[in-house]
């Protein structure tokens, strides 16, 4: 008998354990440990912010969920995984100490280093986790029109967010009759089209930010935010009245100081997933070393790959999944000018991007899959 422990219950970590558990016989015991005891679908935290749904409606309980699957389902602080001593030291939570491992997956997400830019802790929002996309929500209750900038900092490792919520607010500003009063600006260290895998996708969004009168801001890398400003390494300022910014990322805090990262604090690993320089360790999710953008399918892909994996080797044979490096993403525009980009990123071929009703649709019918077959 061997004992798997999954860490992190989040995309990654949910889609793993469930594989190991329709692929391990009943004399394998598969643990997964996480400080929450729900799984957030964060894809849906626009709407949240927006009041298009409720928190009930991107979450699901994750102790249920995974005891009907015969996971076990410890709810815990990870202080950091000790891969020399096959151990998992836990800060806190329901079990306190250590917990033993056979193999381990860690697929804790990335962090949010909001140190890295002076200010954002007090002044900007985000909507990366439901606490920071309901306290927007109310922001935008508020806001009676103004100057609202949108954007992203160097190092954020996900975009998709900022556009669909600037044109989100522009609907939500004509359902107010504050549009003639309000300019909606999104500001971005690099080109359009950076972190969302190059030029195809540019027509597409430039006609979409027209449409919906978004001014887009390119080169403006912020390192500072004040009560009312924005500031770039370059010397640049912008005024705001509304602020909605996505932090740098780092690689998980628990996994730092455990030899297993890069010099970002991401998880090294291979194409199989397995953890560099680490004995029967394998990670997968937004906490590995992989470039580009970091998305909620490439760790589903990656969680089932590394399951692969271990399942393999529990069976005598040679981990041979391997995964691939494919970027694939809806930007939900609210309606019929909704964007599908899918590009391999390993490959040099061109992307392909569809426009059209349908992926709006579609990004919401994934949310409702999800949240079904795990109620
Ligand atoms: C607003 C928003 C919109 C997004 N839109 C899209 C989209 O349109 N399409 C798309 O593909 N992706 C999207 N993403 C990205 C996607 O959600 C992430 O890529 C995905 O969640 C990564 O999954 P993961 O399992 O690697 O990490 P996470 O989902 O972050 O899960 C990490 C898990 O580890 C746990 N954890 C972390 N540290 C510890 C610790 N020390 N101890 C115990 N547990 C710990 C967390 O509680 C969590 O359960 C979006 C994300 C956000 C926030």
């Amino acid at each position: 008998m061997a004992h798997v422990v999954v860490l992190g219950g989040g995309f990654a970590g949910v889609a793993a354990a469930e594989a190991l558990a329709r692929r391990l016989g009943e004399e394998h015991q598969i643990t997964l440990i996480s400080h929450q005891n729900e799984f957030i679908f964060y894809p849906a935290l626009v709407k949240l912010a927006f009041g298009q749904c409720e928190v009930s409606d991107l979450s699901y309980n994750l102790r249920d969920a995974m005891l009907e699957r015969r996971i076990k389902f410890i709810q815990a602080e990870v202080a950091y995984p000790d891969p020399d001593n096959n151990r998992v030291v836990l800060a806190h939570g329901e079990v306190e100490g250590s917990v033993q491992y056979d193999y381990l997956l860690v697929a804790l997400g990335r962090r949010l280093a909001t140190e890295e830019v002076r200010g954002f802790f007090d002044h900007a929002h985000h909507l990366l986790t439901v606490n920071a996309a309901l306290q927007f929500r109310t922001a935008l209750e508020n806001f009676q029109g103004g100057h609202a900038v949108f954007g992203y900092c160097p190092d954020t490792r996900l975009v998709v967010p900022v556009f669909e919520a600037a044109f989100a607010l522009d609907r939500h500003l004509k359902e107010r009759g504050l549009r003639e009063k309000s300019k909606i600006t999104i500001v971005c260290p690099a080109e359009l089209g950076d972190q969302l895998g190059g030029a195809e996708i540019v027509p597409s969004l430039q006609k979409s930010l027209d449409d919906h009168q978004v001014e887009f801001v390119p080169n403006f890398p912020i390192n500072q935010v004040t009560e009312k400003a924005i500031f770039t390494s370059t010397g640049q300022t912008m005024d705001y009245d509304l602020l909605l910014l996505l932090p740098p990322f780092t690689g998980p805090g628990a996994a730092m100081y455990t030899g297993l990262t890069d010099a970002n604090g991401y998880v090294r690993v291979d194409r199989h997933l397995r953890a560099a320089g680490a004995y029967h360790t394998y990670a997968a999710g937004d906490c590995v070393n992989f470039l580009g953008p970091k998305m909620g399918h490439m760790a589903v892909l990656q969680g089932m790959v590394a399951a692969a994996n271990i399942a393999a080797e529990l069976e005598g044979k040679e981990p041979v999944a391997r995964y691939n490096h494919e970027l694939m993403l809806v930007i939900d525009e609210g309606g019929k000018d909704s964007i599908y980009l899918q590009k391999e990123l390993w490959a040099h071929d061109e992307g392909k991007v569809k426009q059209g009703r349908f992926w709006s649709w579609a990004k919401n019918v994934h949310q409702k899959y999800w949240q079904r077959i795990h109620s």
